[in-house]
């Protein structure tokens, strides 16, 4: 995935500084945030979007979930809350097709998405 931006991040080829990371993801600072707190949890390894997950990757997928998780705590908005955004295909609004994971806080959210 020579190309892809979030892999190129992954690689360090872009400086992004890690607010977390684990064996199989990072997680890095939208470079175009949303609110207070706009992190992003990305698989190391290439995974264009949920549509895409194979079913050996549920290990991944929770690990996902548990690295939000602890974004979450580390920007100190796990008790105010906070949203997960999974942007999917076109009709989703996904502008990155690299599987990323949005850990969105810091302030009241309203309707379903990233606004
Ligand atoms: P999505 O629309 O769900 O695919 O989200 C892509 C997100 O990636 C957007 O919120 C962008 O602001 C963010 N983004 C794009 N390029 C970068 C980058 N180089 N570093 C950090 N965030 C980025
Ligand atoms: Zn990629």
């Amino acid at each position: 995935m020579e190309n892809c931006i979030f892999c190129k991040i992954v690689r360090g080829e872009i400086p992004s500084p890690r607010v977390l990371e684990g064996d199989d993801f990072i997680a890095i600072r939208d470079i175009n945030p949303a609110a207070p707190v706009h992190v992003l949890v990305i698989p190391r390894k290439h995974v264009e979007s949920v549509a895409h997950f194979e079913d050996g990757d549920a290990a991944l997928a929770g690990t996902l979930l548990i690295a939000a998780r602890d974004v979450a705590r580390q920007e100190g908005v796990a008790e105010s809350g906070y949203r997960l955004v999974v942007n999917t295909g076109r009709e989703g609004g996904q502008t990155v097709g690299h599987l990323h994971v949005h850990v969105i806080g810091g302030r009241q959210m309203t309707g379903h998405g990233t606004a």
